[in-house]
């Protein structure tokens, strides 16, 4: 049997935090040690989060990340938010990791996914629609959230009713929170419009919490797709 690349005395470090982000899931299993993803915590979950949150910043993105562990603590979905990327307004960080964990389940020959028995951790609180999805189309075990600061935390939505989720922890990366708050500001537009759409633009343009120029901006990130997204500074 070939040597995991990362075993299960490999040290916890960003430099290898950040590997495991960039390679596909379902190469994960013949490089990773089960093992050393056993010794991980939420938060170090969490840091793979927010480094796909940095993978997506530096596309020009929404820097937001999804990661969902199994019941062995093994990664089978992770991925991006892709609104700055792809104009795609229904790829949330925890919609990406949906997405990758049924294509990944799918290569194996197995789904549709059961999530029941598995964590879903997000860089930043859940909007209503992946609210939706975490509570009644999956049902997870438990959702760990890593930014209630930037946006009003969503813990009440995941938690209420009859499908709602028992377990949800915060567990704020200050990483995702300063990575976040970054973009926010540089990019108030593209926030608003992956919370709230265009109508909540339109509202913060009008109450002067935006600048104006800033729904030019949203019509030309349209219109021309990736290039008018970039943020400066980054290529
Ligand atoms: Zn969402």
């Amino acid at each position: 049997m070939t040597e995991f690349f990362i075993t299960k005395d490999t040290p916890i470090n960003d430099a290898v935090l950040n590997t495991i982000a960039h390679i596909p899931t379902e190469h994960l299993p013949k490089v990773v040690d089960p093992d050393f993803f056993r010794k991980l915590e939420d938060q170090d979950f969490m840091r793979i989060g927010t480094l796909l949150a940095q993978k997506s910043y530096e596309e020009g993105g929404c820097p937001i990340g999804g990661v969902i562990i199994d019941s062995d603590r093994q990664i089978i979905g992770k991925g991006h938010n892709t609104l700055g990327q792809e104009n795609d307004s229904t790829t949330h960080g925890e919609t990406a990791a949906l997405r990758d964990a049924g294509r990944v389940a799918k290569l194996r020959g197995d789904g549709p996914v059961d999530f029941r028995k598995t964590t879903m951790l997000t860089t930043l609180t859940p909007c209503e629609v992946c609210c939706a999805q975490i509570k009644h189309r999956c049902n997870f075990a438990k959702v760990v959230i890593g930014d209630v600061t930037n946006a009003p935390s969503t813990e009440p939505i995941l938690r209420a009713g009859d499908n709602g989720i028992k377990n949800v922890e915060i567990l704020e990366d200050p990483k995702a929170v300063a990575l976040y708050k970054e973009y926010a500001e540089k990019r108030p537009d593209m926030n608003l419009i992956d919370w709230r759409g265009h109508k909540e633009l339109d509202r913060a343009i009008e109450a002067g919490e935006v600048p104006g120029k800033f729904a030019a901006k949203a019509a030309r990130g349209i219109s021309q797709r990736g290039d008018a997204t970039r943020l400066p500074g980054h290529v």
